[in-house]
Protein backbone atom coordinates (compact mmCIF):
# COMPACT_ATOMS: atom_id res chain seq x y z
CA UNK A 1 0.00 0.00 0.00
CA UNK A 2 1.78 3.38 -0.98
CA UNK A 3 2.24 5.81 1.90
CA UNK A 4 0.11 8.73 2.56
CA UNK A 5 0.90 11.90 2.70
CA UNK A 6 -1.15 14.91 3.64
CA UNK A 7 -0.41 18.38 1.72
CA UNK A 8 -1.69 20.67 4.24
CA UNK A 9 -2.47 23.79 2.48
CA UNK A 10 -5.99 25.34 1.91
CA UNK A 11 -4.49 27.65 -0.97
CA UNK A 12 -5.49 26.11 -4.21
CA UNK A 13 -2.56 27.97 -6.02
CA UNK A 14 0.01 26.48 -3.93
CA UNK A 15 -1.54 23.00 -4.09
CA UNK A 16 -1.49 23.46 -7.80
CA UNK A 17 2.36 24.44 -7.73
CA UNK A 18 3.10 21.16 -5.34
CA UNK A 19 1.29 18.81 -7.25
CA UNK A 20 2.98 19.87 -10.13
CA UNK A 21 6.42 18.78 -8.72
CA UNK A 22 5.34 15.98 -6.77
CA UNK A 23 3.33 14.45 -9.15
CA UNK A 24 5.09 11.60 -9.67
CA UNK A 25 6.18 9.83 -6.02
CA UNK A 26 4.50 6.67 -5.52
CA UNK A 27 2.55 7.97 -2.83
CA UNK A 28 -1.60 8.39 -1.99
CA UNK A 29 -2.07 12.35 -1.69
CA UNK A 30 -4.61 13.48 1.15
CA UNK A 31 -5.82 17.21 1.37
CA UNK A 32 -7.51 18.95 4.74
CA UNK A 33 -10.73 18.45 3.41
CA UNK A 34 -10.32 14.71 3.53
CA UNK A 35 -9.72 15.10 7.81
CA UNK A 36 -13.10 17.39 8.49
CA UNK A 37 -12.77 17.46 11.90
CA UNK A 38 -9.20 18.73 12.06
CA UNK A 39 -8.96 22.03 13.81
CA UNK A 40 -6.60 24.84 11.66
CA UNK A 41 -3.09 25.30 12.95
CA UNK A 42 -2.32 28.69 14.20
CA UNK A 43 0.59 30.16 12.06
CA UNK A 44 2.11 32.22 14.55
CA UNK A 45 5.27 32.01 14.78
CA UNK A 46 8.49 34.92 13.91
CA UNK A 47 10.10 32.83 10.51
CA UNK A 48 8.93 30.61 7.84
CA UNK A 49 10.57 27.98 9.03
CA UNK A 50 8.62 28.28 12.53
CA UNK A 51 5.27 27.95 10.87
CA UNK A 52 5.96 25.37 8.65
CA UNK A 53 7.75 22.97 11.12
CA UNK A 54 4.52 24.03 13.25
CA UNK A 55 1.87 23.08 10.63
CA UNK A 56 3.83 20.01 9.55
CA UNK A 57 3.68 18.63 13.00
CA UNK A 58 0.11 20.16 13.98
CA UNK A 59 -1.79 18.32 11.47
CA UNK A 60 0.19 15.12 11.32
CA UNK A 61 -0.53 14.65 15.01
CA UNK A 62 -3.80 15.35 14.73
CA UNK A 63 -4.48 13.27 11.87
CA UNK A 64 -1.55 10.62 11.96
CA UNK A 65 -0.42 10.93 8.70
CA UNK A 66 2.95 12.27 7.03
CA UNK A 67 2.44 15.76 6.47
CA UNK A 68 4.26 18.47 4.07
CA UNK A 69 3.65 21.97 4.72
CA UNK A 70 4.74 25.14 3.54
CA UNK A 71 5.01 28.61 4.79
CA UNK A 72 6.05 31.28 2.42
CA UNK A 73 6.17 34.87 1.31
CA UNK A 74 8.16 38.44 0.02
CA UNK A 75 10.39 39.87 1.67
CA UNK A 76 11.54 43.83 1.31
CA UNK A 77 14.52 44.33 2.56
CA UNK A 78 13.53 48.36 2.41
CA UNK A 79 10.50 47.14 4.11
CA UNK A 80 12.07 45.87 7.27
CA UNK A 81 11.54 42.58 5.79
CA UNK A 82 7.49 43.11 5.66
CA UNK A 83 5.33 41.84 4.36
CA UNK A 84 7.42 38.41 5.14
CA UNK A 85 5.65 36.20 7.74
CA UNK A 86 2.83 37.96 7.12
CA UNK A 87 2.30 38.55 3.25
CA UNK A 88 -1.32 36.61 2.91
CA UNK A 89 -2.39 39.09 5.09
CA UNK A 90 -0.73 42.28 4.68
CA UNK A 91 -3.71 44.54 3.66
CA UNK A 92 -5.80 43.19 6.01
CA UNK A 93 -7.98 40.19 7.25
CA UNK A 94 -9.35 38.66 3.70
CA UNK A 95 -6.18 37.39 2.13
CA UNK A 96 -6.74 39.78 -0.81
CA UNK A 97 -3.99 39.46 -3.10
CA UNK A 98 -4.97 42.25 -5.54
CA UNK A 99 -4.86 44.71 -2.09
CA UNK A 100 -1.49 43.44 -0.51
CA UNK A 101 0.22 44.87 -3.99
CA UNK A 102 -1.15 47.76 -3.64
CA UNK A 103 -0.14 48.26 -0.24
CA UNK A 104 3.42 47.25 -1.66
CA UNK A 105 3.78 49.52 -4.12
CA UNK A 106 2.24 52.55 -2.41
CA UNK A 107 4.44 51.79 0.64
CA UNK A 108 7.41 51.85 -2.20
CA UNK A 109 6.33 54.67 -4.28
CA UNK A 110 9.03 56.75 -5.67
CA UNK A 111 11.89 54.28 -4.21
CA UNK A 112 14.74 53.40 -6.65
CA UNK A 113 16.00 50.23 -7.70
CA UNK A 114 17.96 49.37 -4.93
CA UNK A 115 15.50 49.96 -2.38
CA UNK A 116 13.05 47.36 -4.62
CA UNK A 117 14.98 44.39 -4.03
CA UNK A 118 12.78 41.98 -3.10
CA UNK A 119 12.91 37.79 -2.66
CA UNK A 120 10.46 35.22 -2.51
CA UNK A 121 10.66 32.61 0.71
CA UNK A 122 10.08 29.54 1.35
CA UNK A 123 10.42 26.91 3.89
CA UNK A 124 8.44 23.10 3.55
CA UNK A 125 8.39 21.30 6.44
CA UNK A 126 7.25 17.17 6.43
CA UNK A 127 6.27 15.51 9.66
CA UNK A 128 5.54 12.12 11.39
CA UNK A 129 2.32 12.33 13.69
CA UNK A 130 5.81 12.31 16.69
CA UNK A 131 8.20 14.17 15.25
CA UNK A 132 9.36 16.86 12.38
CA UNK A 133 11.26 15.16 10.34
CA UNK A 134 12.80 17.70 7.78
CA UNK A 135 12.76 21.48 7.06
CA UNK A 136 14.23 22.99 4.03
CA UNK A 137 14.29 26.49 3.23
CA UNK A 138 14.39 27.89 0.13
CA UNK A 139 14.94 32.03 -1.85
CA UNK A 140 14.84 33.49 -4.93
CA UNK A 141 15.73 36.86 -5.44
CA UNK A 142 14.12 39.44 -7.39
CA UNK A 143 12.92 43.18 -7.11
CA UNK A 144 9.87 45.22 -6.43
CA UNK A 145 8.10 46.15 -10.10
CA UNK A 146 7.29 49.55 -10.74
CA UNK A 147 3.60 48.36 -11.54
CA UNK A 148 1.88 44.86 -11.74
CA UNK A 149 2.25 42.98 -14.64
CA UNK A 150 0.70 39.77 -15.61
CA UNK A 151 -1.78 37.24 -14.68
CA UNK A 152 -0.23 34.39 -14.00
CA UNK A 153 0.73 32.80 -10.69
CA UNK A 154 -0.72 34.38 -7.75
CA UNK A 155 -0.10 36.37 -4.72
CA UNK A 156 2.75 39.02 -5.62
CA UNK A 157 4.15 37.60 -9.17
CA UNK A 158 2.52 40.45 -11.05
CA UNK A 159 4.95 42.13 -8.99
CA UNK A 160 7.95 40.29 -8.64
CA UNK A 161 10.49 41.31 -11.27
CA UNK A 162 13.23 38.35 -12.19
CA UNK A 163 16.00 39.83 -13.58
CA UNK A 164 17.10 36.82 -15.54
CA UNK A 165 13.59 36.78 -17.10
CA UNK A 166 13.32 40.61 -17.75
CA UNK A 167 9.31 39.71 -16.91
CA UNK A 168 7.21 39.40 -13.42
CA UNK A 169 6.86 35.89 -12.54
CA UNK A 170 3.23 37.29 -13.44
CA UNK A 171 4.49 37.33 -16.89
CA UNK A 172 5.58 33.96 -16.80
CA UNK A 173 4.18 30.22 -17.78
CA UNK A 174 4.08 28.17 -14.33
CA UNK A 175 6.97 25.54 -15.59
CA UNK A 176 9.39 28.78 -16.09
CA UNK A 177 8.45 30.20 -12.71
CA UNK A 178 9.02 26.91 -11.13
CA UNK A 179 11.98 26.36 -12.65
CA UNK A 180 13.66 28.82 -10.04
CA UNK A 181 11.30 29.65 -7.80
CA UNK A 182 11.41 29.81 -4.30
CA UNK A 183 8.57 26.35 -3.69
CA UNK A 184 10.53 24.62 -7.09
CA UNK A 185 13.81 25.05 -5.64
CA UNK A 186 12.27 23.85 -1.98
CA UNK A 187 10.23 21.28 -3.50
CA UNK A 188 12.95 19.69 -5.88
CA UNK A 189 14.83 18.83 -2.36
CA UNK A 190 11.60 17.70 -0.94
CA UNK A 191 11.26 15.23 -3.23
CA UNK A 192 14.43 14.27 -2.86
CA UNK A 193 14.09 13.71 0.83
CA UNK A 194 11.25 12.16 -0.17
CA UNK A 195 12.43 9.61 -2.56
CA UNK A 196 14.80 8.36 0.08
CA UNK A 197 12.39 8.38 3.04
CA UNK A 198 9.97 6.25 1.13
CA UNK A 199 12.88 3.86 -0.06
CA UNK A 200 13.95 3.07 3.15
CA UNK A 201 10.13 2.19 4.46
CA UNK A 202 9.19 5.73 6.71
P1 LIG B 1 0.88 31.39 3.54
O1 LIG B 1 2.17 30.65 3.34
O2 LIG B 1 -0.32 30.56 3.25
O3 LIG B 1 0.86 32.13 4.83
O4 LIG B 1 0.77 32.51 2.41
C1 LIG B 1 1.86 33.01 1.80
C2 LIG B 1 1.54 34.28 1.03
O5 LIG B 1 2.77 34.74 0.49
C3 LIG B 1 0.62 34.06 -0.17
O6 LIG B 1 -0.72 34.30 0.15
C4 LIG B 1 1.14 35.08 -1.16
O7 LIG B 1 0.62 36.35 -0.86
C5 LIG B 1 2.64 35.12 -0.84
N1 LIG B 1 3.37 34.14 -1.69
C6 LIG B 1 3.96 32.98 -1.31
N2 LIG B 1 4.49 32.34 -2.35
C7 LIG B 1 4.20 33.09 -3.42
C8 LIG B 1 4.47 32.91 -4.81
O8 LIG B 1 5.04 31.92 -5.28
N3 LIG B 1 4.03 33.89 -5.60
C9 LIG B 1 3.38 34.99 -5.14
N4 LIG B 1 3.08 35.19 -3.88
C10 LIG B 1 3.49 34.25 -3.01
Amino acid sequence: MPTRLLVATTNLKKLKELEDLLFDLPIQWLLLKDFPSVHDVDEDGKTFQENAEKKAFGYAKQTGCLTLAEDSGLVVDHLKGEPGVHSARFSGPGKDDLKNCRKVLELLTGAPKEKRKAAFHCAMGLAEPSRVIAVIEEHVDGFVAGEMKGTSGFGYDPLFFYPDFGKTFGEVPPKMKHSVSHRGKALRRMKEFLNEYLKVGG
